[in-house]
């Protein structure tokens, strides 16, 4: 039997690399609260990626609830349930009512038709998620949360070095949240951050709240402990110096799929518009089982007999789960149930090697000839 290939596989440095960063640490004795190598990490993220503010976190869902609670208002958050848990938890936990949004078939990010139907007189934000490292389509959801005087915080969990129209995805939006994930395209083992555009008072809030609140020996809001250690910082210092050669990488085995899967019919891969520039951080396929003669989960299950583990996701939908049920019958999202429901995300990788891409198209291939 073959090597087993998982979903992915984390970037890691070579460990001398990621132990020359570490030394420093045994003499400083700095171990976390904005040590020299935290301090290290947000500058070289802020020059990657061309932004001028970035602050870490310990991982990206307690960004999100710093970046929620930073709002510092109660109501409803118009967001999508195609998404991770942690998004739809994040919005609960910091006292918020999420109100489900539909998404579109395209790229499964919200659909901004559907927006505006949605807004009350308690709508205090929009929630969109960047799936798979797809682009919302955020000159539209700008004009809405304009239009509406709504914030606009982007999970963009899944988009580390995307760029739209020449420009990180981070600056769109008021807030944007990067997972560093082990999972993530670029990981500090757990991590993540938050962008804040244009508010430096919001920005000073944030900062505030990742540390319990305190501001001055005083806690005006109450705050959460999410700050980011060195050795987090020293796993990102080192991975980003290979991020290019990752993502490039990741590109070639995306576009092997790409060729071998459009020559199945009844599979369909995600197409990006010309103006994102990609981060191939996962491969979803949809399928149509009136083609193919087999489904999602027959599928999935042919893989894993060949050792290949594919991925649900994102399945189910977070507005099915028990906690989240009751939200579905008052904003139905048959759209997304559809999708989630028909799609599997297949095994991406830096160094997936091109023979397995070659062998899992053909278990597909093969799969349907046998549906027929
Ligand atoms: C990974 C992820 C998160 C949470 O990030 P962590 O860093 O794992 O806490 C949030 N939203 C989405 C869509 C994710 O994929």
């Amino acid at each position: 039997m073959e090597e087993k290939i998982l979903v992915t596989k984390s970037s890691m440095p070579e460990m001398g690399e990621y132990v020359d960063e570490i030394k420093g640490v045994w003499d400083r004795k700095w171990l976390t609260n904005a040590g020299p190598l935290h301090e290290k990490l947000k500058e070289d993220l802020k020059t990657y990626l061309k932004i001028d503010n970035i602050d870490l976190f310990v991982n990206g869902h307690l960004a999100l609830i710093v970046a929620l609670k930073a709002l510092g208002k109660a109501g409803e958050i118009i967001t999508t349930p195609f998404t991770f848990a942690s998004t739809t938890n994040a919005i609960i936990d910091s006292g918020y009512t999420p109100v489900f949004c539909d998404i579109n078939e395209e790229n499964y990010t919200i659909d901004a038709e559907k927006i505006e139907d949605l807004i009350t007189d308690k709508t205090v934000a929009i929630m969109p998620v960047h799936v798979y490292g797809s682009v919302c389509d955020v000159e539209k959801i700008e004009k809405i949360a304009k239009k509406h005087n709504l914030s606009i915080i982007y999970d963009a969990a899944h988009c580390f070095g995307v760029n739209y129209k020449g420009k990180s995805i981070a600056n769109y939006g008021d807030i944007s949240m990067f997972s560093f994930h082990a999972t993530k395209v670029f990981n500090t083992i757990e991590g993540g951050s938050l962008t804040i555009n244009g508010n430096n008072e919001l920005q000073e809030k944030i900062k505030i709240l990742r540390n319990f609140g305190l501001n001055n020996d005083d806690i005006e809001q109450c705050g959460t402990n999410a700050k980011m250690n060195e050795f987090q910082a020293a796993m990102g210092i080192c991975n980003l110096r290979h991020i290019d050669d990752e993502i490039k990488k990741r590109k070639n085995v995306s576009d092997l799929y790409d060729k071998l899967l459009s020559k199945i019919h009844g599979i369909k891969y995600l197409r990006f518009d010309k103006n994102i520039k990609r981060n191939y951080a996962y491969y979803p396929i949809l399928i149509d089982e009136k083609i193919c003669g087999f489904n999602r989960n027959e599928l999935a299950e042919k893989l894993a007999e060949n050792n290949i583990f594919s991925r649900k996701y994102f399945y189910p939908i977070t507005n099915q789960f028990s906690l989240y049920k009751k939200y579905y019958k008052k904003y139905p999202t048959p759209i997304a149930k559809k999708i989630s429901e028909n799609i599997l995300c297949l095994p991406i990788y830096a160094d997936l090697e091109f023979d397995d891409v070659y062998r899992i198209c053909d278990i597909i291939k093969n799969l349907k000839k046998k549906g027929k």
